[in-house]
């Protein structure tokens, strides 16, 4: 093969690096986790329904001087929790040390990991039961899990490990009406509608602490609401849908619906997203929960997160924003 000089074969690196450092102008990437004291928060899953082994499902906690407080628990939650305190030393995120919780709404993506949160920190030590808010409905899930599983802590409590019946137990607080939710010394926890479909209840949440300002809304339509609760806030956490991907005819819908429709109604799209978040005047707009691949060579007509960032610039929003990873710190 023939050798180019020395100067061919250093232009692709300097064009990496041009085309790194233009990136940067507009992404905001994610920090290495050092600072232990304030507010960071930590991606635990940023998938959707596809069960893509790089994306867990939707599970976000945020961290402040040193307490954990979880929104979701998507399949996967635990796992994530454990690697965040084993590879990053987040230690409030080791499964027994999380306490209190948020949902969003009970669609099966942002649950499937209930069982597992309440069941695996209680067999790993937790000392407590878990604080878990949400929507109308989810007393009835927590009971029928733990029904479910009445075997397993018979015998785990009843057993030679003896497990404490009361750490598995859970507070449920079903919020009936939108407000603040939870206070304590970190951090204050405000809820607000958001517009999903055909559920009757669905919920965002704002947090609080002494030094951050953070909206993630779940699942929703476009919806004022989720203007207003950010208003300028430090970060506003959103799923977004690409146009790639809804009008994309190679993606499977075995069940033949209408996802248009479907997302109209559901979900917000990136055109949608940079309209909310030019009102909303967010510092940074983290994307989460969106139907990416972050490998394209083995599903090429997936959207990229290139795509996902590039349809919400091409709709007018030049603000700061970045695409989430599992485990990402920001
Ligand atoms: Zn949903
Ligand atoms: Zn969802």
């Amino acid at each position: 093969m023939k050798k180019h000089p020395a100067i061919l074969r250093l232009i692709p690196a300097l064009a990496v690096l041009l085309l790194n450092s233009a990136l940067d102008v507009r992404l905001t990437h994610a920090e290495p986790y050092t600072e232990k004291v304030g507010t960071n928060i930590v991606m635990l899953g940023t998938g959707n329904p596809n069960p893509d082994p790089d994306r867990s499902g939707p599970a976000t906690a945020i961290i402040s001087n040193g307490s954990a407080y979880l929104i979701d628990f998507g399949p996967g939650v635990v796992r994530r929790a454990a690697a965040a305190a084993r590879d990053k030393g987040i230690t409030a995120l080791a499964p027994a040390n999380i306490k209190v919780v948020f949902s969003t709404h009970l669609h099966s993506d942002h649950t499937a990991g209930y069982p597992d949160l309440i069941l695996t920190p209680w067999v790993m030590g937790r000392r407590w039961p878990l604080e878990v808010y949400g929507t109308k409905g989810l007393q009835a899930m927590t009971d029928h899990i733990l029904a479910a599983y009445q075997e397993d802590i018979r015998i785990r409590t009843q057993g030679l490990e003896h497990l404490s019946p009361d750490n598995v137990h859970v507070n449920v607080h079903e919020i009936s009406t939108p407000g603040q939710v939870y206070k304590d010394a970190n951090v204050t926890v405000t809820s607000f509608p958001t517009k999903h479909g055909d559920w009757d209840q669905t919920y965002g949440y704002r947090f609080d602490t002494a030094d951050r300002s953070i909206v993630i809304t779940g699942d929703t339509s476009p919806t004022q609401a989720t203007v207003d609760a950010c208003h300028g806030c430090d970060v506003l956490i959103h799923e977004a849908l690409t146009l790639k991907f809804l009008n994309n005819s190679r993606r499977p819908n075995p069940q033949g619906f209408d996802l248009s429709t479907y997302s109209g109604k559901y979900h917000t799209t990136t055109t949608q997203l940079a309209e909310i978040a030019n009102q909303a005047k967010p510092k940074l707009l983290l994307l989460y929960h969106n139907p990416i691949t972050l490998q394209p060579t083995k599903r090429p007509f997936a959207s990229t997160p290139d795509d996902l960032l590039q349809e919400i610039q091409a709709a007018g929003y030049t603000g700061p924003l970045s695409v989430a990873r599992d485990l990402d710190v920001y």
